[in-house]
């Protein structure tokens, strides 16, 4: 691992981060200015995160913060997404992440204020995601929130996302990309499994009513 990294490393990885802010805006898994993402610049202790504030049709290379391990802002306008300390604990967890999205999707949410998982319905939501649990804190402080993180981590070795109860999803992949495809995959599925309890309370219903 190098200190500071080089500037097209920097553009890679803020070019990947827009592209995919956008594209999580345009899909509405994330709307008004709330969510964050980030990426690992390859061969650095160093990520790039979202500032606080903008909204993920907002972001521009300018209000992209590149922050070490520890979380010293180093570059980029702003002060780095509330969320900072929870992206760090992913990355120091798991080597192999390079991307992280985090957002306040609601069928997600839905699904994970009744469920400890967001039950993986589809076949293709079982084989790319397996297991989406749900993290629930008991404490609202960050070091809380990142022991929390920590201990799911453990206990999870290749977990790919994980929704926050009350809160929304965050998606972690060995790219930005991979991350959002997780996360719209965990949306997804959340909706799917909302539907099918619905349609299975119906069903109880008409027998109930018949
Ligand atoms: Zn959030």
């Amino acid at each position: 691992m190098s200190g500071l990294p080089a500037s097209d490393a920097i553009m890679r990885v803020k070019r990947s981060l827009l592209t995919n802010a956008k594209r999580a805006y345009e899909i509405r898994l994330q709307t008004g200015n709330g969510g964050n993402l980030s990426g690992r610049i390859p061969g650095t202790d160093c990520i790039i995160i979202k500032a606080r504030g903008c909204s993920f049709d907002q972001c521009q290379a300018e209000n992209l913060i590149t922050v070490t391990r520890d979380g010293e802002q180093v570059a980029g306008d702003g002060t780095p997404s509330q969320e900072l300390a929870a992206h760090l604990a992913i990355y120091q967890r798991r080597p192999d992440v390079h991307g992280i999205l985090h957002c306040h999707s609601p069928w997600a949410i839905a699904c994970a204020n009744m469920n400890d998982s967001i039950p993986t319905v589809t076949h293709h939501a079982k084989s790319k995601l397996g297991r989406i649990p749900v993290l629930r804190l008991s404490d609202e402080t960050t070091q809380a929130k990142v022991a929390a993180i920590e201990a799911m981590l453990s206990a999870n070795r290749d977990l790919r996302a994980f929704v926050e109860d009350r809160h929304g999803i965050f998606s972690f992949a060995s790219t930005i990309e991979l991350a959002r495809y997780n996360a719209e995959l965990v949306e997804e599925t959340a909706q799917i499994a909302w539907s099918m309890a619905l349609n299975g309370q119906l069903a109880s219903n008409r027998v109930s009513e018949a």
